[in-house]
C-alpha cells in the first residue's frame, strides 16, 4: 500500500511562471490560439443555478471586443431577481455538504481547477484579449494570478483548518476554530476578469462557503470559464452558481437575506452603495452581512531629487499606461521634487510621445483600447479639463481604426483641487506636479481620500524610511513599478476609501470568510457518573 501524499502547504506555494514571450516559439503560439477562440465565439453564458442552466427572464447582455466592437464575444442571460433567489437557495442547500468536507478535500478541488486553467492558459488569455482588450502579456499574467489564488487559498485553508493555539491552564481546554459563513455573494469588475473573481470565489470556497458569482457585465465569458474550471476541478455545482447581469442583478444578490457575506471588488461609488445596502437587514434576517470591499485608487508616485531617472521613467510609464491605465493600482499622479522636475517632465513627455496605441493582440502595443465607449469619453473629458485648467505636456494619438482607442496623455500645471488630481480616471492620463520636497509630496498623498498604492523613487535610505512611515497607502513600492502585485509576495489592498478588506493574496485574507468559534471546556473531574 502506498501512503497518501502529504497535504499541500503554504511553504510549497510558488507563483505560476508567466509566458516567456521573448521566445519566438511562444510568440508563434498566440495567433493560432486567437484563431481557434474566434472560431468558437460567442461564449454562451446561461444563468447557472447549481447544475441547472437557465435562460433567465429572457433578457440578455452581450460583451464585445473593445478593439472591434462589432465582434460579439459572449452572450449572457441576465439573472433576474427570481434567478438570484433560486441561486442563493441552491447555494444554501449545497453549503452543509461542501462545508463538511475536510479542508484537504476542498483544497484538492481548487488545485485541480488550477491545473485545468494551466492546461488552457492560452485559450483563457485569448479570451481576455478579446473580451477585455488585455494585451497578451497582461492577459497571461491575469491567468497566472487566477492560478495562484487557487493554489494559495487552498493551502491557506488547510492551515486555517488546524485552528490556532491558545493559552492553556490546568482545568480547562481552550480551542479556537473557524467555521464558514454560508452563502457568499461575489461581485467582480472586468479589469482583471479571471483573477479577481477567481480570488474572491476561491477564498470563499476554500474555507467551506458556497458562492453565487456575479461577474462584470463587460466580461461574462470569463466568469463562465471560471465556473467551468471549478466544476472541472471537482467543486460541486451547488457550491458555485453563476448569476450574470449588471447593477440590478448585483443589487439583488446584495439584498438577499440568505447571503451571509459579500465579496466585492469595483469602484468606490458602487462599493459605498453595497456597504449601505448590506447594512439594512431584511425582515427575518438573523445575521450581519459583512462586505469585503476592494475599491479604487488615486495612486501617486513620489520622485525624490536624488532618484535615478533611468529607473524611474520606464517604471512610471508602465505603471500609468500599462493596460491603458485601467488597473486599480495604476499610477495617476507623479509628485516630483523641484530640482529635477523639468528634467523628469521632459523625459516623461518623450516616453509618452513614443507610446504605441493599438490593438491588444499586437505584441508591440503599449496602450490597448479602453473597455467601452463610455470609458473613452470619460478619459476625453478629463483630458479636456487638464488642457483647460492646466497644460498637456505630451499626448500620443491613436491610429485611425476601430475600437475604443484613447490618446495617452501627460498633463501638468494643474491647480490644487482639480478633479484631474483627485478623481479616479481609470484611463491613460497621468498628471505630473512639482513639489518643494518629499515632505510636501507626503502631505499631498495624505490629503487624498484614496489610499491604495503608491510609489517612491529615491536613493537615500532615510527618505525611504520617512515615506514608509508616513504613507497611508495599502501597497507602497520603492524604486520599481507600482502595479503587478504577486500572490503571496505583495498582499494587496487599500486603506481609507480604497477598501475595507484584509489583503488579497496575503496570509490574513481567508479570515474574512469565516466565523471564529472559541470553545472552553472545564476538564476538572466532578465525580464519576455511575
Ligand atoms: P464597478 O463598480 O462599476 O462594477 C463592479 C461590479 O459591481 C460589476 O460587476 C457591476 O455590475 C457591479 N455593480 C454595479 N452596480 C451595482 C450595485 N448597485 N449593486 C451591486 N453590484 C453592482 O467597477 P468596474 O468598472 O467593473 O471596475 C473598475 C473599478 O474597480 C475601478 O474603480 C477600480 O479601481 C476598481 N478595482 C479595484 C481593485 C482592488 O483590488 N482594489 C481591483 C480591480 C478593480
Amino acid at each position: 500500500m502506498t501512503a497518501a501524499p502529504p497535504p499541500p502547504t503554504l511553504q510549497g506555494f510558488a507563483n505560476e511562471p508567466v509566458l516567456e514571450l521573448r521566445r519566438a516559439s511562444v510568440r508563434s503560439s498566440l495567433g493560432p490560439a486567437l484563431e481557434s477562440l474566434d472560431a468558437a465565439l460567442p461564449v454562451r453564458v446561461p444563468v447557472s443555478v447549481g447544475a441547472d442552466a437557465r435562460t433567465g427572464g429572457g433578457a440578455r447582455l452581450q460583451s464585445s471586443d473593445p478593439g472591434a466592437p462589432g465582434r460579439v464575444v459572449a452572450v449572457a442571460e441576465i439573472a433576474s431577481v427570481d434567478d438570484v433567489d433560486a441561486a442563493v437557495a441552491e447555494a444554501a442547500r449545497g453549503a452543509p455538504a461542501w462545508s463538511r468536507l475536510a479542508p484537504e478535500r476542498r483544497a484538492q478541488a481548487l488545485i485541480s481547477a488550477a491545473a485545468w486553467m494551466r492546461a488552457r492558459r492560452l485559450e483563457l488569455a485569448a479570451l481576455e484579449v478579446r473580451e477585455c482588450a488585455k494585451p497578451w502579456r497582461e492577459a497571461d499574467a491575469d491567468v497566472c494570478e487566477a492560478i495562484d489564488y487557487l493554489e494559495y487559498y487552498a493551502r491557506g485553508a488547510i492551515a486555517l483548518g488546524r485552528g490556532r493555539e491558545l493559552l492553556q491552564v490546568p482545568g480547562e481546554r481552550n480551542e479556537l476554530h473557524y467555521a464558514p459563513r454560508g452563502v457568499v455573494g461575489v461581485i467582480s469588475p472586468w479589469n482583471f476578469p479571471l483573477a479577481i473573481p477567481c480570488g474572491m470565489t476561491a477564498a470563499a470556497l476554500a474555507v467551506g462557503n458556497t458562492v453565487v458569482l456575479k461577474p462584470a457585465e463587460q466580461s461574462p465569458g470569463l466568469g463562465q470559464r471560471l465556473r467551468d474550471a471549478l466544476l472541472a476541478g471537482g467543486v460541486p455545482p451547488a457550491a458555485i452558481s453563476l448569476a450574470p447581469g449588471a447593477a440590478e442583478t448585483g443589487a439583488a444578490l446584495v439584498a438577499h437575506p440568505g447571503v451571509r457575506a459579500i465579496a466585492f471588488t469595483g469602484s468606490l461609488a458602487v462599493g459605498r452603495r453595497i456597504i449601505a445596502q448590506a447594512a439594512q437587514a431584511a425582515p427575518g434576517q438573523r445575521h450581519f452581512k459583512p462586505v469585503i470591499a476592494e475599491l479604487g485608487g488615486k495612486n501617486c508616485v513620489i520622485v525624490a531629487a536624488d532618484a535615478d531617472l533611468d529607473e524611474a521613467i520606464p517604471a512610471i510609464v508602465a505603471s500609468a499606461f500599462g493596460y491603458a491605465g485601467q488597473k486599480c493600482s495604476a499610477a495617476a499622479r507623479v509628485l516630483v521634487c523641484e530640482p529635477i522636475a523639468p528634467q523628469l517632465l521632459e523625459r516623461l513627455a518623450g516616453a509618452v510621445h513614443a507610446l504605441a496605441i493599438g490593438q491588444a493582440q499586437e505584441l508591440d502595443t503599449d496602450v490597448p483600447p479602453v473597455i467601452e465607449r463610455e470609458a473613452m469619453e470619460r478619459v476625453g473629458r478629463y483630458a479636456a479639463e487638464a488642457a483647460a485648467r492646466g497644460r498637456i505636456a505630451a499626448q500620443a494619438q491613436p491610429p485611425d481604426g476601430e475600437g475604443w482607442l484613447c490618446p495617452a496623455t501627460l498633463a501638468t500645471d494643474l491647480p490644487d483641487g482639480s478633479p484631474v488630481l483627485e478623481d479616479e480616471i481609470f484611463g491613460p492620463l497621468l498628471a505630473v506636479q512639482s513639489v518643494r520636497d518629499v515632505e510636501a509630496a507626503c502631505d499631498a498623498v495624505d490629503g487624498l481620500s484614496y489610499a491604495l498604492t503608491g510609489g517612491l523613487f529615491s536613493r537615500d535610505p532615510a527618505t525611504v524610511s520617512r515615506v514608509r512611515a508616513r504613507t497611508p497607502v495599502g501597497n507602497l513600492y520603492v524604486n520599481r513599478a507600482i502595479t503587478g502585485a504577486m500572490v503571496g509576495r505583495q498582499p494587496f489592498g487599500g486603506n481609507r476609501l480604497s477598501g475595507t478588506g484584509l489583503k488579497a493574496g496575503g496570509p490574513d485574507y481567508l479570515l474574512q470568510f469565516v466565523e471564529q468559534r472559541a470553545v472552553c471546556e472545564n476538564t476538572m473531574r466532578h465525580g464519576l457518573e455511575v
